[in-house]
């Protein structure tokens, strides 16, 4: 990026997010909300934002805001308000947008971050300001000549999510991002696709010298992917720490990013809320949840992603283990399936984060007790781990048994311990130099002896046995 950070300065980082419900039809009308229509046809008078037209809010989103709140720890206000916030935008078709002002739908969330969650460092928590309920914009669409405005988007509902600025770093920032979209996801609340635009992210950020007062802060908009958002954040902290050093202001500002050139640049000088001509809605009510109703959201939330991670550090598996099983909900579905067999963890864990997740698309390639025969094989020693891998190829994305098909294509382990005999005998007698080191308490050569052994049985002898045979050779001096 070229710009050195100056560590005499820390950054202070806040996050307002954007997700899109995953909702059947639009937040006010019954437009279908779907991704990828061709423009200007999923528009009816009311999100054209034709005069007299009148919104009717949709039940199934105020439902998964709800839940989010719920699940982002907030608490729900017992009547949330819909505002208008008026300014004036090609894509923005009424020239204002409904959104909630003093009295959004949650306050007062979480969101846990799981650095250190293997040590003694607790888990860091960022604070949630609030979470509200809006409509999307349209989207503009620039060309060299003219400009076209595509309103599908304009009226699909969406939830702010605005933290506190608890955040320090740049790499913090993305995993608050992650953790959010994380528990979304889970939740089944939006898609948590970035590049279709499900989730995006601004960034507010200032600097300060080590914990002073918080300094004048600018808005970096539209940080779309998590290396954006790394790469934006670092590169204002150098930007605003050289203008503080060389005796300068930082000015509030709204800026966007430059993914070629590396840079943020200005858009615009900073809007105050009073700009925006905040008024109540008049033709939507208040939104008043029954304390009920409320209390059986929360009892329907499923497992949230920070108690999965503690659930399954309990169990013994390494941070990074733990962090890519619960990132899916299918392969953590898949994880938790197999354990309910019994067996032991961290071999399902290596398993599935390796050879299954490599080749697996949006689900599972394999079933929970296709899984656990695969592991039974080789556990009672009838293949080895190379072999169960060929295995699990064969298997993958059928429904047929691993134990039978490694029968039906005589896939086992040389169970005649002469036929590793003679094969060891040959590895040990056309490596006598080898030997002679081993013997000379280079133990740590077996390694050697075992990769050609499995070599020269395209990896189907038994390691236990091999073992055995070899060590009883190079011990007992027998050849
Ligand atoms: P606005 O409505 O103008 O966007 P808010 O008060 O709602 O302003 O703040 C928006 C975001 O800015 C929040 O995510 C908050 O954490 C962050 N923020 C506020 N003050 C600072 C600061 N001094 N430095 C960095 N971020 C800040
Ligand atoms: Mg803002
Ligand atoms: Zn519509």
């Amino acid at each position: 990026m070229g710009m050195v950070t100056d560590p005499g300065y820390e950054p202070v980082i806040g996050l307002e997010i954007h997700a899109q419900l995953r909702t059947r039809t639009k937040l006010f009308c019954g437009c279908l909300a779907d991704f990828g229509a061709a423009p200007n046809t999923r528009l009816c008078p009311v999100c054209m934002g034709l005069p007299g037209a009148l919104p009717t809010l949709n039940r199934q989103a105020v439902a998964l805001a709800v839940r989010a709140a719920l699940g982002l720890g907030c608490r729900i206000g017992a009547r949330s308000v819909f505002t208008r916030k008026h300014y004036f935008y090609p894509d923005l078709p009424k020239g204002y947008q409904i959104t909630q002002g003093d009295f959004p739908l949650g306050t007062d969330g979480t969101v846990h971050l799981a650095a250190g969650m293997d040590s003694s460092v607790l888990e860091r928590v960022i604070r949630v300001e609030r979470l509200h309920l809006e409509e999307d914009t349209g989207k503009s669409v620039h060309h060299a000549e003219y400009g076209l405005v595509d309103l599908n988007r304009a009226g699909i509902p969406l939830i702010e999510i605005v933290t506190l600025p608890d955040l320090r770093s740049s790499q913090e920032a993305s995993d608050c991002l992650g953790e959010i979209r994380n528990v979304l996801m889970r939740l089944e609340v939006c898609d948590g696709n970035m590049e279709e635009g499900s989730l995006r992210c601004d960034v507010n950020i200032s600097v300060r010298k080590s914990s002073g007062e918080l300094g004048s802060r600018v808005e970096v908009k539209n940080l779309n992917s998590f290396r954006f958002i790394r790469r934006a954040i670092g590169y204002e902290q150098a930007r605003q720490a050289e203008i503080l050093r060389s005796g300068g202001q930082v000015q509030p500002e709204t800026r966007g990013w430059n993914e070629r050139e590396g840079k943020t640049y200005t858009l615009r000088s900073k809007v105050s809320s009073n700009d925006y001509r905040m008024v109540d809605e008049p033709d939507l009510l208040p939104l008043d949840l029954s304390r009920d109703w409320v209390r059986k959201q929360q009892a329907q939330l499923p497992e949230l992603p920070y108690q999965t991670r503690k659930r399954y550090a309990s169990l013994g598996l390494s941070r990074d283990m733990v962090i890519t099983l619960h990132s899916q909900k299918w392969l953590m579905d898949l994880f938790d399936e197999v354990m309910e067999l019994g067996l032991e963890p961290s071999g399902i864990a290596n398993f599935l984060a390796t050879e299954v997740l490599r080749d697996a698309g949006q689900g599972a390639p394999i079933r929970a007790w296709q899984v656990g025969e695969l592991m039974g094989l080789v556990a009672e020693g009838t293949i080895s781990g190379k072999q169960m891998k060929e295995l699990y190829g064969w298997v993958k994305s059928t429904d047929e048994s691993p134990r039978q098909v490694a029968v039906e294509r005589g896939l086992r382990c040389v169970a005649d311990e002469s036929t590793v005999f003679l094969v060891c005998e040959r590895v040990v007698t056309s490596n006598a130099q080898m030997v002679h080191k081993y013997r000379q308490g280079k133990k740590g050569l077996m390694g050697y002896f075992m990769a050609e052994v499995m070599k020269q049985t395209q990896g189907s002898a038994d390691p236990r046995v091999a073992t055995a045979i070899l060590q009883r050779m190079l011990e007992e001096e027998q050849v």
